[in-house]
């Protein structure tokens, strides 16, 4: 980047509370969609959108706690385009000092006739009627035609004209069904921008689903043709194969600034991202989500930065440039890693769980620091990733309706696994022994003896959450219930039992679940 550069601003829309949020069996707590928004905010991110209020009480309770208590960004609201759509959408995010009204309609001829059941007149009609209404509560208002890549062109060109007359400002063009490649995709975005009457003054936005692969290229290939926002998720998170990664398009705009403006390479573009929250950014929507990353994932996975071949180990050594185009301290890992252990003071725990960007309450703190006594006990070594497991793990933000006062389990070689519980259910205490294939087995016998309940386990997983014998695990299991995933989990240095804590932590989730409530609306785009 030189002096005579002159700056143009990606503006970063995350969606991973809504879009995010529709991967099957991630469903989060009112409380924990407020800490992933928090961090959000920290990140830096221009616009969260925090749900689709019509679609449940939860969902709008959630997305309205969003507006009220997460400054910095925009809150947005997602909105059919109907009446009650935009008044749940508006009420929701009316608290927030900056809002938006994000409402979609879907234009592509199979999309109208077997979905809607309606003429593109009146889908026009509803489009341009829905843009006008949101206008009445903020001047804010964004349109997507769902479905737009698959979308007639004169088609587009006539609904993104009319809606921006009705006052839509920002104009996103989703692939919706993850279809396009990069080329076409940078060719639409080009053409809806030098064709609709009007668009200069608009912001056009890019939303790309990854069924195949390629929703960070699409995004970006639309940028290249003039996109000035993009949708994003966390992790990539989002509806089947997921939504455009939040941290590659910011890491490949960071990292290529000048080569994303066609044929003008006097102009770098740059985000409002503070590319050093990315690392724990991504660590707590894994967390709280239960979607593990895998080890190879781009830029966040744990394998992004590591170095095996011997040749490029030797050459990073001589210069890191060699083999390495980003540093891992510019997403937040630290090149020197701090380590704890149980001489460390209250203050010091204090101070380097606000440098991890948790906020907690005196209550949580006491609780953290007095679970952080205990791990340092047992290891030695109590590492930032530690320090946030253990934050999660403790600060539970589900209702401990059922509680894990004991655990006992005998296994071993020639020895039929068995396992003793207590549990606390409402004060009571219920008892209950079991044997099983395993330990782990035998546990989950026990805890579903002591709590009647009998939900089908669906997946298991377990990791170290740092290197060394003595690393704390963390347990993640997936139970399906009426049709529903609920994830949980746990941890402790006791493997056996983080997984038996993970269990309850599901059952707890599944229980706090209203019974018979139906399953939330998911929006399409
Ligand atoms: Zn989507």
């Amino acid at each position: 980047m030189s002096a005579s550069d002159t700056k143009e601003r990606i503006i970063i829309f995350d969606t991973t509370l809504r879009d995010g949020e529709q991967s099957p069996g991630a469903s989060l707590s009112i409380a924990e969609k407020l800490e992933i928004a928090q961090q959000l905010a920290v990140l830096g991110v221009d616009i969260i959108e925090a749900g689709f209020p019509v679609s449940s009480p939860t969902q709008f309770e959630a997305t309205r706690q969003v507006a009220e208590q997460v400054t910095g960004p925009t809150i947005a609201g997602l909105a059919r385009a109907n009446k009650e759509d935009i008044e749940a959408a508006a009420r929701a995010v009316e608290p927030a000092k900056k809002k938006r009204i994000h409402t979609f309609i879907a234009t592509s001829p199979i999309h109208m006739e077997h979905k809607l059941h309606k003429t593109s007149e009146e889908v026009l009609k509803m489009a341009v009627e829905a843009v006008a209404f949101a206008k009445t509560f903020t001047d804010d208002v964004e349109f997507s035609p769902e479905d737009a890549c698959r979308s007639e062109m004169p088609f587009l060109i006539e609904i993104l004209t009319a809606c921006i007359e009705a006052g839509a400002t920002t104009l996103n063009i989703p692939d919706t069904v993850g279809y396009i490649l990069p080329y076409e995709y940078g060719l639409m975005i080009r053409q809806l921008s030098s064709d609709v009457p009007g668009i200069d003054k608009c912001i056009i936005s890019t939303h790309c689903h990854n069924d195949l692969g390629m929703a960070v290229a699409n995004s970006l290939a639309g940028v290249r043709n003039g996109a000035r926002q993009v949708e994003c998720a966390v992790n990539g998170m989002g509806e089947r194969a997921g939504n455009a990664a939040l941290e590659e398009i910011v890491m490949a705009i960071h990292t290529r600034p000048n080569f994303l403006i066609e044929e003008d390479y006097t102009k770098v573009l740059t985000t409002n991202i503070n590319t050093k929250q990315i690392h724990r950014t991504s660590q707590l929507v894994s967390q709280l989500t239960g979607f593990v990353i895998q080890p190879n994932k781009a830029i966040v996975g744990a394998n992004a930065f590591a170095h095996e071949a011997g040749v490029h180990v030797d050459g990073i050594l001589k210069e890191k440039s060699t083999y390495e185009i980003m540093t891992p301290e510019t997403i937040g890992l630290s090149g020197s890693r701090m380590v704890l252990g149980r001489h460390t003071g209250r203050h010091g725990f204090t101070d380097r769980c606000e440098h991890l960007g948790f906020k907690l309450t005196e209550n949580e703190l006491e609780r953290a620091y007095q679970r952080f006594l205990e791990v340092a006990d047992k290891k030695k070594e109590v590492f930032d990733e530690d320090i946030a497991a253990i934050i999660n793990d403790e600060i539970r933000i589900v209702e401990q309706i059922y509680k894990l006062e004991y655990l006992h389990v005998v296994s071993g070689t020639g020895t039929l696994p068995t396992a003793s519980v207590k549990i606390k259910i409402k004060g009571e205490i219920k008892q209950a022994a079991a044997c099983g294939d395993g330990p782990v087995d035998a546990a989950y016998e026990a805890i579903r003896v002591a709590t009647g309940l009998s939900p089908k386990l669906e997946s298991y997983s377990i990791r170290a959450v740092t290197g060394g014998k003595e690393a704390l695990g963390e347990a993640t299991v997936k139970i399906k219930d009426d049709g529903r995933i609920f994830i949980g989990r746990g941890v402790s240095t006791d493997i056996i039992e983080a997984s038996a804590k993970a269990y309850i932590d599901a059952i707890n989730r599944m229980v706090s679940t209203k019974k018979g409530q139906q399953p939330e609306l998911k929006a399409g785009l």
